[in-house]
């Protein structure tokens, strides 16, 4: 088996509206720090980067700390500018801002005596899309069937394989530490996977990655 170099992506970003409040979603990393120790586990090199998680770094993995979409994005460039292209994977398990507020303000805003209040949003960069000249692999956690949308995803972000998950069903997504997932992959293939923990899951996502480094 070739030794890997997995760059990997976990957990939620921040997005600051002022310096006590933020916009974010319940990503815990779980799904990115299984993979991490999976990977780590079968001898491959791995850097993870993650937004602002309460779990333990697993052994033998390189990890960096970021807060927001783009600290996030500013660290993977990083990592993926000195990695060896020919033997290296990103994995895209972030769940990732899309928005941001326009500016942050530099203390915190009062409420006053307004009854509403509008907050600009810009997009952030989506980082697994920037990424060029290695092999990816994605995530899409969706609210219905996560296999049509995987689809679309694999395709539009040029991804080797997309995870797909309904994180409404019971026992999958967001906290929990299991996920019933579908493999998507780039050639077309749909693997429907049962419930199972996101340890496991981790392990197959690794298997497959080395499949793809012959
Ligand atoms: O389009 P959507 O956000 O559902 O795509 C999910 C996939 O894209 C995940 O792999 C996620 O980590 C990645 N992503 C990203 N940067 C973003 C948004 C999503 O890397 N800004």
């Amino acid at each position: 088996m070739k030794k890997l170099t997995f760059i990997i992506t976990a957990g939620p970003t921040r997005e600051y509206i002022d310096p006590v409040r933020f916009i974010s979603n319940p990503s815990t990393g779980k799904m990115g720090f299984a993979i991490a120790s999976a990977a780590a586990r079968r001898g491959h090199e791995v850097k993870l980067i993650s937004g602002p998680v309460s779990l333990k770094t697993p052994e033998n993995v390189v990890r960096r700390d970021v807060t927001s979409a783009r600290e996030m994005k500013k660290a993977v460039d990083a990592e993926i500018a000195a990695a060896d292209k020919t033997s290296t994977v990103f994995i895209a398990t972030a769940a990732v801002a899309d928005w941001r507020p326009e500016t942050t303000a530099p203390v915190k805003t009062k409420k006053g005596d307004r009854k509403t209040s509008v907050l600009r949003l810009v997009a952030n960069p989506d980082i697994v899309k920037s990424v060029k000249g290695v092999k990816k692999i994605g995530f899409a956690a969706e609210t219905g069937d996560a296999a049509a949308e995987a689809v679309r995803k694999c395709r539009s972000k040029n991804l080797e394989m997309v995870v797909g998950n309904d994180v409404t069903s019971p026992g999958s997504g967001f906290g929990t530490s299991t996920n019933k997932a579908v493999f998507v992959t780039k050639d077309g293939r749909v693997l429907r996977l049962p419930l199972m923990s996101k340890k496991r899951l981790a392990g197959k996502i690794v298997r497959f990655t080395e499949e793809l480094f012959p």
